[in-house]
């Protein structure tokens, strides 16, 4: 996964402050076959690339992240902005804002999960435990009717399904048109006051003209206020051609990605949102009838590049990190002021902030642990403690001159914080030479920092 193939790469960034031309590139490969990998179709992988290339370029990378690491953060971006995170919908919602009965359309291929989807968004919607824009809605009067009349047993397939998620199931027959049973249901529901009416239709095995034409003619007879597209998320790179082919015929308004507990990456979803330029409103994350979540941008995305733990890192390290303050310690760096024990202490500050150095570590990419070399959990604490314990005993004039640093304040010192002298003279030679570290780095260095106090 992601993760694997930038840890690779990573190492040899360290201590790089941007991200540029050269050294993105290399990370850049791995992210597009990462993306290949999870069944993203090609043109896709190839214009999402570009444009995470764009917003890459330039990037300041926080000082405690390596490029790689930021490279991450920025992918993740991208793909959540992609999946629909920009659209500012809330997940799971569907538009039920119409005079009685709102019309809600199934569209897709033979076997990709609309029965079952019909079942589990009755469910939903009868229940009336969702949310719309941030409220809760009441439980919906629910009638749902199968216009499939070409598979045996379909129409008697939704109704063990209505039957148990508790749901109207409206009769239909296999001998009737399917524009028939369309009408029919549509005056049925009026004339009993469902607040919606859910068609579930025929799919083929591919894509052909006789379908997208039936079901266009359903579309014109219902006015759906959604035209769901449901789609299996293992048909991969052939779920673009899929969609393709469903949006050109139809006003879909959304997606319904199902079978999200296989092993399938959800790479389609990213091709499907990319083609259809509709927002994935559900997953299908099981057979039972339970087995339906709101679609959530950022956990897609998370799945798509296998990247889990590292995300939590960059999210921890952005939230910790007060930039500003880095900003200031650059710059004064830059101008040439001497870098005091009292930056020393505000740095510490901004390490402890990143929280629990252990589990801190164990988010780390593997290559990039053994880097932080003997930044062992618990060890790293303590001794950042200890650290502090002797920084905070001094006086604010004795952290701005160490050199006033003799025999006796030593003792003080030491005495103050309970540690032993000789803890203060290593401090303060491993102050020197990160003096001289900090004067060769515009910024501010987090990671080699880390390093210098563990050894
Ligand atoms: P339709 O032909 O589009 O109506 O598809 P069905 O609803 O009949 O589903 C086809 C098969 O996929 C059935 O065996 C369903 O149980 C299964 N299925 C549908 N959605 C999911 C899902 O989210 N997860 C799993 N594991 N199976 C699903
Ligand atoms: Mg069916």
């Amino acid at each position: 996964n992601l993760t694997n193939r930038l840890s690779r790469v990573v190492k040899t960034l360290r201590g790089q402050a941007r991200l540029t031309e050269e050294n993105t590139q290399e990370m850049l490969r791995e992210v597009r076959l990462a993306l290949l990998e999870a069944d993203v179709a090609l043109p896709v992988v190839r214009e999402f690339v570009a444009r995470v290339k764009e917003k890459a370029l330039g990037e300041e990378v926080i000082s405690s992240l390596t490029p790689g690491q930021a490279l991450v953060g920025i992918v993740h971006k991208e793909l959540t902005a992609l999946m629909g995170g920009d659209l500012g919908l809330e997940a799971g919602e569907l538009s039920l804002a119409a005079q009685p009965p709102a019309v809600i359309l199934m569209a897709g291929l033979q076997g990709a999960g609309k029965t079952t989807t019909t079942g589990k968004l009755a469910r939903w919607l009868s229940e009336g435990s969702h949310t719309q824009h941030g409220r809760k809605t009441g439980k919906k009067k629910v009638l749902v009717v199968s216009a499939d009349v070409y598979r045996p047993a379909a129409i008697e397939q939704l109704k063990t399904v209505a039957g148990q998620v508790g749901v109207d199931f409206l009769p239909s027959d296999a001998s009737q048109k399917p524009e028939t049973i369309a009408t029919q249901a549509l005056d049925h529901a009026k004339r009993h006051h469902y607040d919606v009416l859910i068609v579930d239709t025929a799919g083929r095995l591919g894509v052909d003209e006789a379908m997208m034409r039936e079901i266009r003619a359903l579309h014109d007879l219902l006015s759906p206020i959604e035209t769901l597209f449901v789609v299996d998320a293992m048909q991969g790179q052939d779920a673009v051609n899929v969609a393709r082919a469903f949006s050109e015929a139809l006003p879909l308004t959304g997606v319904v990605m199902t079978k999200l507990d296989g092993d399938a990456r959800g790479g389609a979803a990213l091709s499907v949102r990319h083609v259809t330029g509709k927002p994935l409103k559900f997953v299908g994350v099981s057979e039972k009838l339970d087995g339906l979540q709101p679609f959530h941008p950022d956990r897609m995305a998370q799945r798509v590049l296998g990247m889990g733990d590292i995300l939590s890192l960059v999210e921890q390290a952005q939230q910790s990190i007060d930039v500003e303050d880095a900003a200031k310690l650059a710059k004064k760096l830059k101008s040439g002021d001497k870098f005091d024990l009292n930056d020393f202490r505000d740095q510490l500050g901004q390490v402890k902030k990143l929280g629990d150095m252990g589990s801190l570590l164990e988010k780390l990419p593997a290559q990039f642990a053994q880097a932080a070399g003997q930044l062992q959990g618990g060890q790293a604490e303590k001794q950042l403690r200890r650290t502090e314990g002797i920084l905070n005993s001094m006086t604010p004039q004795e952290r701005a001159k160490p050199e006033l640093l003799k025999a006796s304040r030593k003792r003080r010192i030491a005495a103050g914080a309970g540690v032993p002298v000789q803890e203060v003279n290593r401090l303060l030679s491993q102050f020197e030479q990160m003096q001289g570290m900090m004067k060769q780095m515009k910024k501010g260095g987090m990671a080699k920092m880390m390093r210098a106090m563990g050894g």
